[in-house]
């Protein structure tokens, strides 16, 4: 017998979950709130800009670590933090927050090494953990039994950490929980970093999509942390454009430098003109991205109240694009069923959040939905959630 030809490094991560339900909501006309992509285009004159650059010639390789006006342009949006990153040494340009967070896997951890990951967690970054062939060790956020939100464990995180531990990987805001943690859960966690001398990588790509006046704390920004941090940010979420890739990295030149000689033989560089027109747009449309982000809150909003008005137990959303439910106020007790469900029977696609998860059966009952759509698409699906009815079979 010949073996299998897919690596076992790769065998628990064939399939993504996305493509599975959207294959889905295609094939039964469902309104689509399972993958998170905004359904508009982000300010006119990026995209003119981007026009303009392949009209004027910039269409070969850019540079190895991006074009200098944008790695400026990020080092000047980063200022608003507070924290200083030089453009030449200090600022990456990778093809989206995906590459910037293999490339920082891939850089920085091997085997022998443990990576510390919170869960739920974005799906690729078990995958790129088992690519750099380091073990992943995986902490749940806590739910707060008052307020229903998801919170970091710091004493759970804390009892994770062994003499292995190189590094954490941490994502705020949060996809898929909406959590935005505090500056106390951030200083919390930057003070394991520099107790245990970890590295952290950061997952910054919700920064501005703050919802109800909170802000956004860079846990890069916090005492200790800058010489130890990677952060990494991108410009689909920030500027609507999630197929542009492009994405960056800030940090110590050591810790840049390591995830660039991973970056370089990945993709060496991408999206040449895309960059000028993403520099235009962190220079200008701050303005629009407020737009952006009160749009959204008000999507969330809308979302929210048609979820509770069908019957679903909502979580609170602090940021991002998405809000999580609990399915089991409708007499459901697996979110993974009836994600595969929902679709024929009511005419929408969600997302289950156990498969984000190490530990699924703990997160059965969490399903997450997208509210990045037009308001018109979101009306639809909650008409069609409230014909969802309570399963008789519980
Ligand atoms: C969308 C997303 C990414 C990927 O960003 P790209 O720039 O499209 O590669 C990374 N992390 C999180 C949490 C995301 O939601």
């Amino acid at each position: 017998m010949r073996r299998p030809a897919l690596t076992p490094r790769l065998q628990p991560f064939t399939s993504t979950i996305f493509a599975e339900m959207t294959a889905l909501a295609v094939r039964t006309s469902a309104v689509n709130l399972g993958q998170g992509f905004p359904d508009t285009d982000g300010p006119a004159s990026m995209l003119a800009e981007a026009q303009k650059a392949i009209a004027s010639g910039i269409n070969q390789y850019p540079p190895g670590p991006g074009r200098p006006e944008l790695r400026q342009a990020i080092a000047e949006h980063r200022t608003r933090y507070g924290t200083q990153f030089d453009p030449d040494t200090e600022v990456l340009v990778t093809v989206g927050a995906t590459e910037a967070i293999a490339s920082a896997l891939l850089g920085l951890v091997g085997p022998g090494d443990e990576v510390l990951l919170i869960e739920p967690y974005y799906d690729s970054y078990a995958a790129c953990v088992a690519l750099s062939g380091a073990t992943r060790r995986v902490v749940p956020l806590a739910e707060d039994p008052v307020t229903g939100r998801f919170a970091p464990d710091i004493e759970a995180m804390r009892a994770a950490i062994t003499p292995n531990t190189r590094l954490m990987l941490i994502n705020t805001p949060h996809n898929p929980t909406g959590t935005v943690f505090t500056r106390a859960e951030l200083t919390a966690i930057a003070e394991l970093c520099v107790e245990h001398d970890l590295i952290a990588v950061t997952d910054e790509v919700y920064e501005d999509l703050i919802y109800d006046g909170l802000t956004h704390v860079p846990l890069g920004s916090l005492p200790g942390m800058a010489e130890r941090t990677l952060t990494i940010s991108s410009a689909g979420k920030m500027f609507n454009c999630t197929g542009w890739k492009i994405g960056w990295i800030c940090g110590p030149a050591e810790l840049v430098a390591a995830a660039k000689a991973a970056k370089q033989f990945l993709t060496f560089v991408g999206g040449a003109p895309f960059q000028p027109a993403i520099a235009h747009a962190l220079r200008h449309e701050g303005p629009w991205v407020v737009g952006l982000r009160d749009q959204l809150q008000s999507k969330r909003d809308r979302l929210v109240e048609g979820l509770k008005e069908a019957g679903f137990g909502v979580r609170p959303s602090q940021g991002t694009y998405f809000v999580c439910a609990d399915v089991r106020p409708l007499g459901f007790t697996d979110g993974f069923q009836l994600c595969r469900e929902l679709p024929e029977r009511i005419g929408v696609a969600a997302v289950p959040v156990q498969v984000f998860t190490d530990t699924p059966e703990n997160w059965q009952h969490i399903v997450r939905f997208a509210f990045c759509k037009k308001d018109e698409v979101l009306d639809e699906a909650v008409a069609r959630l409230h014909k969802l009815t309570p399963n008789p079979s519980n």
